[in-house]
């Protein structure tokens, strides 16, 4: 299956995303991740980005899409993948309909994490972290809310949209997203038979 998982950070993306792919056995596609290994291994795309993610700043969508492009042709990811981080813009969510349409392996769903902000901040108070005051959590969750919202309508707008509460035990928030991933796969499977008897 090919899925996006969007969520604000502490959320509870970075767990749900570690079950979600050994459930459905995809590879996970982390736009944040690539770009960390990038810069830790000193390749010359990391030195360019280095600054743009000290500053928390969007890298430019021409980078992001050639590391996804490039990650895409990996035999692994044809099954399908978890695109996590990705896409951030328009122009990036654009651009992954049409690699996923070159390659035949249409987006299932979008799953889009809901936390409400202030539950967001105790919950993250409560790990402790530098970055985790309360105005800069509030400041991190308004900045994905500004930059996220076109990415999230734009999918509603495809049908694509599922939304998940995110509050409660992390098996309650995951039975939640298997039940959202099985309603997505089953409709698949019945769009392919009608495709299929409309062809005979
Ligand atoms: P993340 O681990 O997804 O929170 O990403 C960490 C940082 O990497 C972000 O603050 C951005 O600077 C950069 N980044 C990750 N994914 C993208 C993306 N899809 N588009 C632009 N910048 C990205």
């Amino acid at each position: 299956m090919q899925i996006v998982f969007l969520g604000p950070p502490g959320a509870g993306k970075g767990t749900q995303s570690a079950r979600l792919i050994k459930y459905l056995s995809i590879p996970h596609l982390s736009t944040g991740e690539m770009l960390r290994k990038a810069i830790s291994e000193g390749q010359e795309i990391g030195e360019y980005v280095r600054g743009f993610l000290e500053h928390g700043q969007l890298v430019p969508d021409p980078v992001i899409l050639q590391l996804v492009g490039e990650r895409l042709e990996q035999p692994d990811c044809s099954a399908g993948c978890l695109f996590d981080g990705f896409p951030r813009t328009l122009k990036q969510a654009q651009a992954l309909d049409e690699f996923l349409q070159e390659r035949g392996t249409p987006l299932h769903v979008v799953l889009e994490l809901k936390v409400d902000p202030e539950a967001l901040v105790a919950r993250l108070l409560g790990r402790g972290r530098p970055d985790d005051q309360p105005e800069i959590v509030l400041k991190r969750f308004r900045s994905y809310e500004e930059q996220t919202r076109p990415v999230a309508d734009y999918y509603e707008r495809l049908g694509l949209l599922r939304s998940i509460d995110a509050m409660g035990t992390p098996d309650e928030v995951f039975a939640r997203i298997q039940k959202a991933v099985d309603e997505a796969a089953q409709q698949a499977a019945k769009n392919s038979t009608q495709v299929r008897s409309n062809r005979s």
